[in-house]
């Protein structure tokens, strides 16, 4: 029942075990060896991570003790010891939890040693795989039906919940439970759960585009941790994967886990946001790119379809492509933006095709339980890259920090003695286990924490800047350089180029009713001959409107009214009356060189 690891002998009961010695079945040791993050020592992984002993926590009625086999890495647990940006430790303190520390870990696979008296699901003995979404079965919209991904309550054990797995025992609530995979040593099974039930909540969550037999799908990073398994999610739904990749190393491993093929992102150069809408010559090398990206997902689908699901996290760089691509009433998912979050969407496509774009966040009880009757059959394969030992969980996390981690899921033992045990006879269904190659280099951005507060309308408390008091009127130009909206575009290119601005404003009756740019002026020069586009009138080109800041607003307001509006000036008025202007240029000469 319990692998190869050691019992202590029979009838020794004490207070506290040594790692790897485990307790007669059913006892609870008084305390327990775990890695702790205190808040005095917050910072990089190697600092922030220390082995404690401490002492064993009770279960509530419906919570369950496992005693940890082994433990899944995932990045949360770097945050948590860098204590940015949520200090987990504080907001538990706050919510009423004593404890000063934080014992992270949100994957994990051991046997259960003791449960709470309403726990029906498992019982002292069973070995057990543990999924991380908890929440208070009391809650009001889980007891009226409700999702329990939405309920107020929900957390990510390990992370935003305390008692995680990198100790000898880890609390839980039951529901949190599922059947391990006996075919899997202790390490696999404790590594695939976080992100295979991540995967699956997006491939099969969002009724109407649950993926089925015959579609096609396109997944970005399928040799990532979420790709590999929706390869396979989708290989066991009957669809057909095109896996996204850098490099073509990957591209068997891809194929081994279920994709039909994959695409090389790095022959492609279309990335990053949209240009925009009036600029018809950057967007038409941008479609240049997207549909060579497109040609080449039909290549290797064998056949002229575009995607049903597009499965997405890398976010701000890729956004704009599947979108695009995603086939008319399909569904974009995503549950991550790792390289950046203000995505790019032409309107366009999304109504004109009444595409979906679906975020997605881990994973409830049902949508686990489901994704681990694939693991259990043997259709899911862990994608283990590396198990560390006790002693290394700072180390991997470090790795993590410094980039320099392999790719696929990482494991590391707790209660488990020796790598390689726990693992019996052959699953229902066998597949080939691949492997990666093992020079691969991790280039996958720093992603951020899965699970953070994010500030709703009710919530008004300020960030705090460093603020010197600057006033927009200190720094600015005065005097507006201005046109008429019946000026030419001949007559405005050249007051611009006399005095050396980036833009003119235009005045109606005293009013500043537009802006001449340089942009403009360039699109406005897009299909046409010098001589027609001079012959244009101002108001034919202007960008309508007038970004305008008061001489009076704090400096930083006005930085970013810029940066938030991606401009490079603002109009200063009094009074409302444009009397000047004030420039990003002038922002930089004060900020870096004065
Ligand atoms: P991972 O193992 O690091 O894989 C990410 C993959 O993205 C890499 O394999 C890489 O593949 C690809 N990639 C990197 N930069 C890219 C770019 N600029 N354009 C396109 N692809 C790029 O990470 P993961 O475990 O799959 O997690 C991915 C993200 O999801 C992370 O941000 C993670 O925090 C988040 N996540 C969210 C949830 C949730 O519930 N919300 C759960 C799990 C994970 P190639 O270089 O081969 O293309």
């Amino acid at each position: 029942m319990t692998g190869n690891a050691t019992h202590s002998p029979t009838g020794d009961v004490k207070d506290l075990y040594d790692m790897g010695e485990m307790p007669p079945l059913g006892h609870v040791p008084a305390e327990m060896h775990a890695w702790l993050i205190r808040p005095e020592r917050f910072g990089e992984p190697m600092q922030a991570f220390q082995k404690e002993v401490v002492a064993t926590p009770p279960v509530g009625d419906d919570e369950v003790l496992v005693y940890v086999m082994a433990a899944g890495i995932n990045y949360n647990n770097v945050w948590a010891g860098l204590g940015i940006p949520v200090n987990v430790i504080a907001a538990r303190n706050k919510a009423g939890e004593p404890e000063a520390f934080h014992i992270g870990g949100s994957d994990a696979s051991g046997i259960v040693y003791k449960s709470g008296k309403n726990v029906t699901n498992v019982a002292v003995g069973d070995e057990v795989v543990m999924h991380c979404g908890l929440y208070d079965n009391d809650c009001p919209s889980i007891k009226a039906g409700g999702d329990p991904m939405y309920s107020p309550t929900f957390k990510i054990w390990g992370y935003e919940t305390n008692f995680g797995s990198f100790a000898q025992f880890t609390r839980v609530k039951a529901h949190q439970c599922m059947p391990r995979p006996q075919h899997m040593t202790w390490e696999e099974s404790a590594s695939y759960t976080l992100v295979a039930a991540t995967a699956w909540r997006m491939m099969h969550g969002w009724g109407g585009n649950a993926v089925k037999e015959g579609d096609a799908v396109l997944i970005w990073g399928g040799a990532g941790g979420l790709g590999s398994m929706a390869i396979q999610i989708a290989k066991a739904a009957g669809a057909t994967s095109v896996a996204v990749i850098s490099g073509q190393d990957k591209v068997d491993y891809c194929m081994k886990l279920g994709a039909k093929g994959c695409i090389d992102r790095r022959e492609f150069d279309h990335w990053g946001m949209l240009p925009h809408w009036k600029d018809n010559a950057g967007y038409a090398t941008w479609l240049k790119g997207v549909r060579a990206f497109g040609a080449k997902f039909w290549e290797v689908l064998g056949e002229r379809r575009a995607p049903n699901i597009v499965f997405e996290h890398p976010g701000e760089t890729t956004i704009p492509t599947s979108v695009f691509l995603c086939d008319t009433g399909g569904m974009v998912v995503v549950c991550a933006g790792t390289t950046g979050y203000n995505a790019t969407v032409d309107l366009r496509y999304l109504w004109m095709r009444q595409k979906r774009l679906q975020g997605s966040h881990f994973a409830n009880t049902v949508q686990s339980n489901e994704m681990n009757q694939l693991a259990l059959r043997g259709q899911l394969d862990p994608c283990l890259s590396r198990t560390f030992a006790y002693d290394e969980i700072p180390l991997c996390h470090q790795l993590m920090y410094e980039n320099k981690h392999p790719h696929g899921n990482m494991a590391v033992l707790v209660g488990a003695t020796e790598f390689g045990q726990g693992a019996h006879g052959e699953p229902e269904v066998v597949t080939e286990h691949p492997v990666m190659p093992s020079d691969d280099v991790h280039t996958t951005p720093h992603p951020y924490p899965m699970s953070v507060p994010l500030p709703g309308i009710d919530e008004v408390e300020p960030v705090a800047i460093a603020d010197d008091g600057t006033k927009v009127s200190d720094l600015m130009h005065h005097g507006v350089i201005s046109c008429a909206p019946t000026d030419s575009v001949g007559q405005v290119a050249k007051t611009m180029i006399d005095n050396d601005i980036h833009a003119v404003v235009v005045m109606d009756g005293g009013q500043a009713v537009g802006v001449v740019s340089q942009t403009d002026m360039v699109l406005a020069r897009q299909g046409r001959t010098p001589d027609e586009a001079q012959g244009l009138l101002a108001q034919d080109i202007m960008t309508p409107g007038c970004a305008t800041c008061d001489a009076g607003m704090l400096l930083s307001e006005a930085v970013s009214m810029m940066t938030g509006r991606r401009m490079h000036r603002l109009v200063v008025t009094e009074n409302d009356r444009p009397i000047g202007v004030l420039s990003m240029t002038d922002v930089v000469r004060r900020l870096l060189l004065d």
